[in-house]
């Protein structure tokens, strides 16, 4: 666990979020800030800055994600409407918490490109 960062806080419990989704190595919880009406984000229990280090360790954490966003998905009524998965990657993509998360969208029409 690095200290000083909040989205280990969370799998610490020493923050709250509203958990819809937990695996071995997962763990899935509703954005503070929805940007559609499913704005989950799916992360790794582990610290990992990103989506790039994750695929680094190259030890099957970045399928269980995948997987994990595909169950959310399901469980939130928008894997047949359809929905997106996102991992902000580095400053220029807008990534705020440098600890890998994968944002899953869906419930509107989500537009393409994004911003
Ligand atoms: P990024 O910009 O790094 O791709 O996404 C970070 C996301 O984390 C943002 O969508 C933001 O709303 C969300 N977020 C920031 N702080 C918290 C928090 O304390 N709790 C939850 N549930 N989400 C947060
Ligand atoms: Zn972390």
């Amino acid at each position: 666990m690095e200290t000083d960062c909040l989205f280990c806080k969370i799998v610490a419990k020493e923050i709250p979020a509203e958990i819809v989704h937990e695996t071995a190595r997962t763990l899935a919880f509703r954005d503070i800030n929805p940007q559609a009406p499913t704005h989950v984000l799916v992360i790794s229990k582990g610290h990992y800055a990103d989506a790039g280090a994750v695929a680094d360790a190259d030890d099957g954490l970045a399928d269980e994600i995948l997987k994990a966003a595909r169950s959310i998905a399901v469980q939130e009524g928008v894997a047949e409407s359809g929905y997106r998965v996102v991992f902000n990657t580095g400053p220029a993509a807008g990534q705020t918490v440098f600890h890998v998360h994968g944002h899953v969208l869906g419930g509107r029409d989500l537009g393409w490109p994004p911003g």
